[in-house]
């Protein structure tokens, strides 16, 4: 994958910064108000009840605060972690393991749940449901099957893909939130309170500027706030006003929304090199050098948040405001294709 300045997927450099960055418990974490409400009280009722909490998945593109809020549930329900990922998962007795191991009350986390294999997901099933798992023991005509017991636990799960959660797994957890990416207001606040964990004098102003090129994005605004806070350190006097942070993500190539060279690749391709699309995704991949899962999972969330592309059942589009954000005139046939796009299975035109 490319390295990119404005991923939401965790670089090598935010490893060691982040620890200290991120929220421990519920009122630390900003933004993503109606979540934090539901979670409060579906924790509260399960303290009061003596229950561990009920299985969690949360969904949204990656650097959104998932993992966090994992780790925020386990604070707030005095229960312990243990964190894994779906691909870290191989065998069905990795996962047998996992799960005797676990002590009641206990939080799972598997990131990249999506990534489980079909029969290391089948052991999750009768765990989630009612803490238990049948295992085979032994081989050919001396095999046996026993039940063995698993402490009840909370599962949270994390994807940046629902659409390819298995539908018995998708079921087995009381509740789904969908993360979304933050506004401005929260964006602003999670620049403020990074500065002042980090020591990084900042103004009002300075603020905004990282706020608004961050992509929605905590990750992504923690990033360009350390990079900011090096160019002010090397380059003006070590504080950080809106023209030092404009001048220092003008000179990593993030533009006043966030969007940087790979983004405007992938727009110009699709307007310039398919007359606006539709484009199918494996063709718009090949033709920008980069993987397709990264363009869908990493690339488009923002770029449709923005209103600048659209996915059709017959491909990709780039909209009329890309167009203009691209200074490239939007093509008048466009105007009288675009709409047929949306009936669905691109039937009749
Ligand atoms: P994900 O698991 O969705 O990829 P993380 O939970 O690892 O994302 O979040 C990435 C970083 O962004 C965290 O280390 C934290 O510093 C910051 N962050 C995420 N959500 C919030 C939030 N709501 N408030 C403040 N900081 C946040």
């Amino acid at each position: 994958m490319t390295e990119r300045i404005v991923t939401g997927t965790a670089r090598e450099e935010d490893l060691s910064s982040e620890g200290g960055l991120r929220p421990r418990r519920l009122d630390e974490y900003i933004g993503q108000e109606k979540v934090k409400e539901n979670l409060s009280i579906g924790m509260e009722a399960a303290r009061q009840r003596g229950e561990p909490f009920d299985h969690v998945l949360l969904y949204g593109p990656p650097g959104l605060g998932k993992t966090t809020l994992a780790r925020i549930i386990a604070a707030e329900m005095e229960a312990n972690i243990r964190v894994t990922s779906g691909p870290a998962i191989e065998r069905p007795g990795d996962m047998a393991s996992i799960l005797t191991q676990l002590a009641a009350g206990d939080v799972l986390f598997i990131d990249e749940i999506h990534r489980l294999g079909k029969v290391v997901e089948e052991i999750l099933y009768p765990a989630m449901e009612e803490y238990s798992l049948s295992w085979v023991m032994g081989k050919g005509l001396s095999a046996q099957s026993i039940n063995l017991k698993v402490e009840p636990f909370t599962l949270v799960g994390a994807t940046t893909r629902y659409a390819m959660l298995s539908p018995p797994l998708r079921d087995r957890f009381g509740t789904v939130y969908r993360l979304d990416f933050y506004d401005q207001p929260a964006m602003e606040a999670i620049v403020e309170r990074s500065a002042r964990i980090t020591g990084v004098p900042i103004d009002r102003e300075g603020v905004v500027e990282i706020a608004r090129r961050g992509r929605g994005t905590p990750r992504v605004a923690n990033r360009l706030l350390r990079r900011v806070r090096d160019y002010a350190q090397v380059r003006a006097d070590g504080s950080v006003t809106a023209e030092v942070a404009a001048k220092a993500l003008a000179l990593l190539q993030v533009d006043r929304l966030g969007l940087d060279e790979l983004d405007d690749r992938l727009l110009r391709t699709i307007a310039e090199k398919y007359d606006g699309g539709p484009v199918g995704l494996e063709t718009l991949a090949a033709s920008i050098g980069e993987e397709s899962d990264t363009i869908m999972d990493v690339y488009e969330p923002y770029l449709m948040k923005l209103g600048f592309l659209a996915r059709t059942p017959r491909g990709r589009v780039a909209t009329k405001l890309a167009y203009a954000h691209l200074e490239l005139d939007y093509p008048a046939k466009l105007d009288r294709q675009q709409p047929s796009l949306w009936e669905g299975d691109g039937g009749g035109s």
